[in-house]
Order: C-alpha cells, then structure tokens, then sequence
C-alpha cells in the first residue's frame, strides 16, 4: 500500500468554477485512493473508484454524486498518483474540482516525487478475457432529449458515433494503451500515440518526458459559450490549447503536433487507476472518451472471468 513519505499542499484554479482551490495529499494507512471536501462540513472520505464515477458528461471524470459532495476532474491527479506509485492517501480539497494547473499531470508528478513515494507494489488487475464498450452504449445511459440532441449535434457537425475502449489480454505484465483520435479540425485530423506502462523507471521515464505534459484541447470559440454557462471558467492559454474558428491552428504553441493524443493517453491512464491498481492489459481507445474508460471497467469487473487480481509481483 505505497502511500506518500509527507503531505502534498497544491493551488490552483478550477477549470470549470475558476475559482481558488487547494488541495494537501496526504499519506494514508488506509488503502485506496479517497478525496474529502474540507469545505463541507459532515461529508464522508469520496472513494476515487470506478464504481463512484459520478458525471463524465463534462469531457471530465467526477467522483461522488452531483447534488451531493464530489469532486471534478481528477483524471490527471489520479494519472499522477498512477505514475508515482501511489495507492493510498486522502486528498484534501475546498472546492468541487481539482486545479487544473497547466492542463496536464506533469505538476501533480513533481510535487509528488518532491517528497518521495514509501516502498510497496500497487496491485495488478490481470485482463483475461476481451471486453469492449461502444460510443453508443454511451448514448443508451443517456436520458431521451440529451440522446436527440447529440444525435442532431452529430449530424450538424458531421460526427460519428463509432467510437469504442476495449481492454484485452497480453502478457500480463503491462498496460499497454493506444489511443486515436479522429478529428475533423485539420490541426488535429487523424492522430494515434502509444504507451507501455511496466513499472520500471524506463516506462515511467517515458511518460514523464512524452506524455505528462500533454494539455487538455478545446474550440476558442466554444469558451465564451461555456463561460455562460457556468464551465470553462478557469480555462486560459496556459492550460488549455484553444484551437482556432477554422479548426487549422492553435492560438497558443503545441509543444507536439500530436499534444492532442499523448493527452488522451493521460486521460485514459487517470480513469484506469480508478480501478484502484494497474490495469494488464492490452487498452485501445478510438476516439475514446472519460464515459467509455469508465464504462470498460464497470464491464470488466461485472464478470470474474474476466479478470485476476494479483497483489504480489
Ligand atoms: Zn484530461
């Protein structure tokens, strides 16, 4: 049960509020991975797990149900956690969302490297047989009139819903994750990245340099869209890469032309550690999305036979 060796304190905005927010990680005995909200009084440890994933519908992950006390946004601080080996700890936080920082896990891993990781492996969750979910079991949760409006969005803007996750086995030894994006903005278009997480320095070295720094993307034009509407308030162009109107171009500079993707990758590593251990197994995301990742896992563990949960090396 790698918990960290001190308490973590770290600032920043919401990206939805934009509001304020702090939040101290702090070692735990206790395993898992659980969020408070220090700012309401009488609320109980949030588990951050697959099975509490609230609302995905904000192109975010949220924990804790939505009228109740929950927490926005935890993909790249549960991505982080993942990278640095931590399985247990409490994180703190007065507000709703995590601080979105400069869009990536890259922060969240250098203050949690900074104080060091106790000795320990996290468990492995061995993928033994083939499981697939589609964008449109998405859709089937979904109430009637939000169905009809993505439908009609889609047709608009000439999307498909074709996108699937499927988790399937390898080795055993590793998640492997390969994620495509499919775009119609040119400056994105068609983009895949892959990663191979085996626990060795190489692999986490990997993600450090290639992966973690990968920012979250959106249209320009949509923030003043969402800013009315109560999201997308602490999005600026050191967190967000804004493309532009003509869908060409990026307003602020991309440290790869394929940011895009690698930040899928970040995304998809986050959500799998809601599993609450690594996930060995082969991860293939086309144009994945947070509500896909999360309902790969609740289909995983709906049968035994499909996985093994292996706590020693
Ligand atoms: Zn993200």
């Amino acid at each position: 049960m790698p918990t960290l060796k001190k308490q973590v304190k770290i600032s920043g905005v919401g990206i939805h509020s934009g509001l304020p927010v702090n939040i101290v990680v702090k070692p735990s005995e206790k395993n898992g991975i659980f969020m408070k909200r220090v700012d309401m009084t009488g609320t109980d440890l949030i588990p951050a797990t697959y099975d509490n994933v609230g609302e995905t519908k904000m192109r975010n992950t949220t924990i804790g149900k939505m009228n109740a006390a929950h927490v926005q946004t935890i993909e790249h601080l549960m991505a982080a956690l993942f990278m640095v080996g931590v399985d247990s700890a409490i994180v703190e936080i007065d507000g709703a969302e995590t601080p979105i920082l400069d869009g990536s896990a890259s922060e969240f891993i250098k203050a949690f490297n900074a104080v060091g990781v106790t000795d320990g492996d996290l468990k492995r969750i061995v993928v033994k047989q083939e499981v697939i979910v589609y964008a449109k079991d998405v859709l089937k949760e979904l109430p009637k009139f939000v169905r009809f409006k993505i439908w009609v969005m889609n047709k608009l803007m000439g999307r498909k819903s074709d996108g699937f996750v499927k988790l399937s086995p390898n080795d055993g030894k590793s998640l492997d994750v390969s994620a495509t994006l499919v775009y119609s903005e040119k400056i994105i278009g068609k983009q895949s990245f892959s990663y191979s997480y085996d626990g060795t320095k190489k692999s986490i070295n990997d993600f450090v340099k290639n992966i973690a720094r990968a920012r979250t993307f959106g249209k320009y034009s949509e923030w003043e869209y969402l800013k009315k509407r109560g999201m997308g308030r602490g999005a600026n162009e050191g967190n967000v890469i804004a493309l532009n109107d003509a869908g060409d171009g990026t307003l602020n500079k991309l440290i790869w032309p394929d940011e895009f993707v690698r930040h899928k990758i970040i995304d998809a590593i986050g959500d799998m550690f809601t599993s609450g251990g690594i996930i060995c197994g082969k991860l293939e995301s086309y144009k994945g999305s947070h509500a896909l990742n999360n309902l790969v896992l609740k289909k995983l563990f709906s049968d035994a036979k499909n996985y093994d949960i292996v706590t020693k090396k």
